[in-house]
Order: structure tokens, then C-alpha cells, then sequence
């Protein structure tokens, strides 16, 4: 375990580092001139900020940070990093030092370092002990400043499998028989910000792609990763182009799965339905919502006019929330009162211990009744942040013609979810106990995850 003294760091943090305790982290410059790139790389070792540019890069990958968020007020510059979707305060900036670790950025983004209004953006490849990163960088002046949100990716995704996920096996076997059938339709869905472009990669990527012949088609613009073994056709929306431009030719050469991010129009979801319907080919689309029942409702609505045809060809609904993974190193086991096991739906005797995550207090609390400083132990592996890594809950709603006739009788979710569940339909809200049954997240997590906001 690690040991933190409970001390403030005293000074200034643009930091006196010496060169040789800086961590060693390589940025490559999106410059194809290697000469020019060598000339910004040295002129940013020169500036004073570059230990601070150097260590907040440094300290967001080491906290496993998917996102770090500079704002630049008169005062300062407020700096935030995401950690397994949750924000988290580190020590704010001087301008001095703000201002200088910027330009060091832009610079190496090959942005204009002076120009602090218009919205700029790059992606800097980034190395750090031996793990490739890409770093998408934005900026943008707002009323009170200007903003800069850099989004941290591993260069090689790390999830690849359902399982990777955090999918049971069960439901894996299900999904992959509902990807695999002929003629039908199938949905991915989630609310926004809850994983559902690495669902659908990795989702895509578990159907059967060696034996059927996938296609995909994406706009342009969206700029969707490549998917292994799908063929991928562009149509440009900023043209007014639509899937129809290359579908028309593409159905010519008979593919069995068109893969399409988002059906765009009423004429596309129409004929999509009928190679469905009447050609046996499948396709498979995503949308935003709640729950799986309400991504279908929400599909119907948006074309109606296929409403019919789109609850007939649709197979199943997945659905999914992300939640934090208990760090294993430090969680802590606890025995479930019976009336806890009964509120969960737990049966008694299925579970014997329930954990909870460490959360040690606040640095400001680590003190004895004299205000001494205390040793506490910090976890190594998680930080003290009690949790390490997400995963995602998955409900998946398996349509037979019972559930189809309750889409198309009465399509709201309260009505429909009756009829599902008769059929054994598991909710987000079941599949999550059975989670926090397993170990793999806590209660505070579901309920933080699941209690819908207040509006
Ligand atoms: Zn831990």
C-alpha cells in the first residue's frame, strides 16, 4: 500500500522541477516537417511551464483520466480530469503558468498559439511508459475566458470483447444469436455519455462477420473507427447526400447485414424494413434512450410512417448504463441485513457478503482531536477513489410477437415493459442488483447511477 503524508504542497505549481525528476513523457507532434517538429518540440522545452504541461499530462494517464478540462477566468485557470466518468478538482493554475502550459499545447497540436477565440482542434499522439495515447485536443474562447477539454484515448482499444464489458455470459450467447439471425432488425441504445459507440464497436464486432457478408454505411462526417471485416461506404450529409446514394447500388450486390450508426430519413427506414422483411437481410442501427423498450418506442416515433414494419423486422433491444468497477484491492466485505436482501429482491441464503468501496476522508479531515496531521492509508490501486474502472450494466429485450403486439398497441413504456417481463425480461434495475450480488459494483453506485435526475 501506499503511504501519503498528509502535507500540502507549498508553492507555486508551475514547480522547480530539474529536468532529470520530470516524468518522461513523449508528445509527436502532428507536423510532417521533421524539422519543423524538432523546432517545436524545443521550443517548448524552453518555456519555464513545461514541467507543469509535462506533469498534468503525466498525472491524468496515471489517474486513468478519460478527460481533462481547463477553464481560464481573470482569476486563473481551473483544472478538472474525469475519472471513470466522475470529475475530479486538482490544484488550480496561476495565468502564468495556465497560459504557458496552453501555448506548449497548441504549439504542439500545430494550433495557432495567439489566437484564443476561435475554436481550435487537433489530436496529439502522445507516449508514456510504453502505452500509445492520443490526446484530442479542443479550444475555445467562452464569455468568461476561454475553455480547453482534452480527451484521453488509448491508441489501441482496450475493450474488445462482451465480456470485456462487463456482459454475463448468458446474455452474450443471446446477443450473439439475436446479431446472427436473418431478416430482422436489431438495436443498440443508450442514454448519451453511457458507452454506447464502444457497444456497438465491440457489439458489431462479436456477430458473425467471416460467414455473412457486413456492410456498413456512416456519414462522413461522423468519422466512426473502422470495424474489422465490415466494408465500409460514406455517403457526405453536408452534400445532402443520404444512405441512399450508395445503398441503391450496394443492395445490387446482395450484402446480408447493413450496419447503419443512424437510418437518417423516413425513404431509408422504409426500404431498410423491406430487405428486411422481404429479402432476409439484416440491419442493425442505435439510437439514445433510457431503456430498451423506449429506444424502440422512440424509433417507431421518429418514423412513423414504418412504425409497423420496424417493430415486425426488430429482434431485440439492448440497453445500458456505465457504472463503476469496486476496486478488488480494497473494497470491503459486508453481511446484508435479511430486510436489505428482501428491498434487493435477493433471495435469502443466495448471498452472503455484499461490499462496499473504501472512500478514505478528505484531506482536510485527516487530522486528530489536536489537529495533528494522521497517517492514513491511501489504496495504491485505486487512489483512494474506492472504485477502478467501469463496466456497463446490459438489459436486453428479446421481442417475440406477444411484446410486438404491445408495441403496437399501446407504445408507452409502462405498458409495454408489463408484457416484456411477463416473458421474463430482466431490467437495467434487476440486471444491476445482480452486479452488486456478484461484487462487481456497490449499491451507492447503482443508485447513483439509476435514480433518474430531477428535473
Ligand atoms: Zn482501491
Amino acid at each position: 500500500m501506499l503511504r501519503r503524508k498528509n502535507k500540502k504542497a507549498g508553492g507555486k505549481s508551475t514547480g522547480g522541477n530539474a529536468e532529470g525528476t520530470l516524468p518522461k513523457i513523449e508528445f509527436k507532434p502532428p507536423i510532417a516537417d521533421k524539422q519543423q517538429e524538432q523546432g517545436v518540440l524545443i521550443a517548448c522545452r524552453g518555456m519555464p511551464q513545461w514541467p507543469a504541461a509535462l506533469q498534468l499530462a503525466a498525472q491524468a494517464i496515471k489517474s486513468r483520466a478519460e478527460q481533462i478540462l481547463l477553464d481560464f477566468t481573470a482569476q486563473g485557470v481551473a483544472v478538472r480530469i474525469r475519472v471513470d466518468g466522475i470529475w475530479e478538482s486538482l490544484p488550480p493554475m496561476d495565468r502564468p503558468t495556465g497560459d504557458g502550459v496552453l501555448v506548449i499545447f497548441k504549439k504542439l497540436c500545430d494550433l495557432n498559439p495567439n489566437d484564443r477565440r476561435s475554436k481550435q482542434h487537433a489530436v496529439l499522439p502522445v507516449k508514456y511508459k510504453g502505452v500509445d495515447w492520443l490526446f484530442d485536443f479542443v479550444s475555445q474562447g467562452v464569455p468568461t475566458g476561454e475553455r480547453v477539454l482534452i480527451r484521453i484515448e488509448p491508441k489501441k482499444p482496450v475493450l474488445t470483447t462482451l465480456a470485456d464489458l462487463g456482459m454475463r455470459q448468458k446474455m452474450q450467447e443471446q446477443l450473439r444469436n439475436l446479431l446472427n439471425a436473418s431478416g430482422h432488425m436489431f438495436l443498440f441504445s443508450a442514454p448519451p455519455g453511457h458507452g454506447l459507440p464502444t457497444t456497438w464497436r465491440v457489439g458489431l464486432e462479436a456477430a458473425d462477420r467471416f460467414v455473412r457478408d457486413f456492410h456498413s454505411i456512416e456519414d462522413v462526417h461522423l468519422n466512426e473507427p473502422e470495424l474489422i471485416n465490415i466494408t465500409k461506404h460514406t455517403f457526405d450529409s453536408a452534400a445532402g447526400e443520404t444512405p441512399l446514394t450508395v445503398l441503391k447500388s450496394l443492395l445490387l450486390k446482395q450484402p446480408d447485414v447493413l450496419v447503419l450508426p443512424d437510418l437518417v430519413d423516413g425513404e431509408v427506414c422504409k426500404l431498410m424494413c423491406e430487405e428486411a422483411l422481404e429479402e432476409g437481410r439484416s440491419f442493425m442501427t442505435r439510437i439514445h434512450a433510457d431503456s430498451a423498450v423506449q429506444a424502440l418506442i422512440k424509433l417507431m416515433a421518429r418514423f412513423k410512417g414504418s412504425a409497423r414494419e420496424l417493430v415486425k423486422a426488430c429482434n431485440g433491444v439492448l440497453n445500458q448504463r456505465l457504472v463503476r468497477r469496486l476496486c478488488l484491492e480494497c473494497r470491503q466485505p459486508f453481511q446484508p441485513s435479511p430486510q436489505l436482501l428482501q428491498k434487493l429482491g435477493i433471495p435469502p441464503g443466495r448471498v452472503q457478503v455484499l461490499y462496499q468501496p473504501t472512500i478514505p476522508p478528505p484531506p482536510e479531515q485527516r487530522v486528530d482531536a489536536n489537529g495533528r496531521p494522521l497517517e492514513i492509508e491511501i489504496c495504491g490501486k485505486c487512489g483512494g477513489r474506492g472504485y477502478y474502472g467501469r463496466a456497463a450494466i446490459f438489459e436486453l429485450l428479446v421481442l417475440n410477437d406477444d411484446i410486438r403486439k404491445a408495441f403496437l398497441n399501446d407504445p408507452r413504456p409502462a405498458s409495454v415493459l408489463a408484457v416484456a417481463r411477463k416473458h421474463g425480461f430482466l431490467t437495467l434495475q434487476e440486471e444491476a442488483i445482480l452486479a452488486v450480488a456478484t461484487g462487481m459494483t456497490s449499491l451507492q453506485e447503482i443508485q447513483r447511477v439509476l435514480t433518474p435526475p430531477k428535473k
